[in-house]
């Protein structure tokens, strides 16, 4: 049976048990995830915390790389800071899949204190009939705040009751920040809203097209052959070609969603025959209920990073098809020519040791990767810790020994590790990049969706600019120099995880 849509996604502290605080090795990690009761991660907690993200603004993240889509932040103009710096990048990459794109329309409802007491709902539906009339979009998406969550309104019902007054499909996204510490429940949060109001209209309106029989016959040959490949707001275009260049090479068709996708690709879910997440962390909560309720089955495995995880991706997608004799012949042949460009990489890199920190599938993929470079993990950090990990840690090849801090943000932690670890490479998750650069050590961001990450030219690309920043990191010794890491001496003598609380 189809999982229920509710109002808005549950906490995924809730959903998946994941948790937020765990302090130890991989070694341990592994054990406690294997255990029956999930390790009980998700009670884990800490006694003091620097700082968290707000899985509204991750949904924002999301949400503003909707093409043809005006995003309404319902609450105070401050919770849509984060869109101010990523205007640019969301832009380019807008226009890298259509020319014709601008950049993204945000509008504020700007709640302040009388609204807080008299409510938000009369400058909620000023700002959709003018998002309507003024940028006339084919989706309208209310991301709702902790202040319309606090004082009540009811973002749904209004957006039910206007419907009929604007052309734009009206989508209303539940993802106040205050409930929960997990940011990554932001996905689930938009899933929710494009479940509830975006993939169920355009698929109730194609059924009242008249179908023409050789037209169903060539679409049912199409998607037959054809990949929805769930990318990652963290990858770029050049990731999208690499991966359709690898698929197409097994004559494989694909659609690129949720991120930088239109409101009408969300209808070409159902025009294929197989759904491909990249990554676990993202997708579950859309791809299943896809799957139960239009019988589309979907892959939720690893990440195409590194050779190793490229090639398990392939195999997976190609054993779906049958056609896995030729996903050996393509990976022999990608495999050989990376493994011969990479050898005056790996004769500098060899040795040298890495603090990997981000997202709980791209850190332990990327290891793989550095490993496979020659240098060596120093420690890893991850925002998050759930079951989704276990098939990529039963292929890694580090040191069960390694240590790995689960910590959403706190850099503190961070500074503690890095000056007991002393690595000689910082790959992190671009959020941390201000803080990091002052420990004077080279930086290499874990994404950039202008650079090339995944398959086997992201392997290169990954190899050729760790070589870069590793040669030389005199900017960041300057930055170390002129503005160190704000904490006292005594912080350092301390025990790196005194303020984690274990369940
Ligand atoms: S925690 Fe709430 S108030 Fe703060 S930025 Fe996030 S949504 Fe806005």
């Amino acid at each position: 049976m189809a999982m229920k849509v509710e109002r808005a996604a549950p906490p995924r502290e809730d959903r998946l048990e994941a948790g937020t605080a765990f302090c130890g090795t991989c070694m341990e990690l592994r054990e406690r995830l294997g255990r029956p009761d999930g390790g009980c991660f998700n009670q884990a907690n800490r006694s003091f915390g620097q700082s968290f993200g707000c899985q509204f603004t991750l949904s924002l993240a999301m949400l503003n790389t909707l093409r043809n889509t005006v995003v309404i932040v319902h609450g105070p103009v401050g919770c849509g800071f984060w869109s101010v710096g990523g205007a640019g990048a969301t832009r380019t990459m807008k226009r890298l899949r259509d020319p014709a794109q601008g950049s993204t329309v945000q509008i504020s409802t700007n709640l302040d204190e009388s609204d807080v007491i008299s409510g938000g709902e009369k400058k909620l539906r000023e700002a959709v009939i003018r998002a309507d009339r003024e940028f006339r979009p084919e989706a309208i998406v209310v991301a709702a705040t902790c202040v319309p969550a606090i004082i009540g309104d009811d973002v749904d019902k209004i957006l039910d009751e206007m419907q009929n007054d604007v052309s734009a499909d009206l989508v209303a996204v539940n993802c106040e920040g205050f409930k929960t510490k997990l940011m990554a429940t932001a996905y689930d949060a938009v899933y929710n809203g494009v479940l509830k109001d975006l993939s169920r209209k355009r698929i109730e309106r194609e059924k009242l097209t008249v179908p023409d029989k050789l037209d169903d016959l060539l679409r049912n040959y199409k998607n037959s052959h054809t990949v929805n490949v769930f990318n990652v707001g963290s990858m770029g275009r050049p990731d999208e070609l690499e991966l359709a260049r690898l698929l197409n090479a097994l004559e494989l068709n694909v659609n690129f969603l949720p991120c930088f996708a239109s409101p009408g690709d969300f209808r070409k879910v159902l025009d294929a025959a197989l759904n491909v997440s990249i990554c676990g962390t993202h997708d579950d909560y859309y791809v299943k209920h896809i799957h139960d309720e239009y019988g589309i089955p979907y892959i939720i495995d690893t990440m195409p990073i590194g050779r190793k995880g490229t090639a398990r991706w392939l195999l997976n997608i190609a054993r779906h098809f049958n056609i896995e004799e030729e996903a050996k012949l393509l990976i022999e042949k990608e495999d050989a020519a990376l493994n011969e460009a990479l050898e005056p990489y790996r004769a500098v890199l060899k040795g040298k040791r890495a603090y990997v920190s981000g997202g709980e599938m791209r850190i332990f993929v990327t290891a793989e990767l550095v490993k496979d470079l020659g240098m060596e993990i120093a420690c890893l950090k991850s925002h998050h810790i759930d079951h989704f990990v276990e098939p990529v840690m039963e292929d890694l090849e580090i040191s069960g020994d390694t240590y790995i801090d689960i910590a959403s943000q706190h850099p503190f932690e961070q500074a503690n590790l890095i000056r007991r670890l002393k690595p000689d490479v910082i790959l992190m998750h671009t959020g941390g990049g201000n803080i990091t650069a002052k420990h004077g050590l080279p930086v290499l961001p874990l994404f950039n969706p202008g650079n090339n990450y995944m398959g086997y030219s992201g392997a290169f690309e990954i190899a050729y600019r760790l070589k870069r920043v590793i040669s030389n990191s005199q900017y960041n010794k300057n930055i170390q120099r002129f503005r160190p890491l704000p904490y006292r001496e005594s912080w350092y003598e301390k025990e790196v995880f005194s303020y984690i609380k274990e369940s």
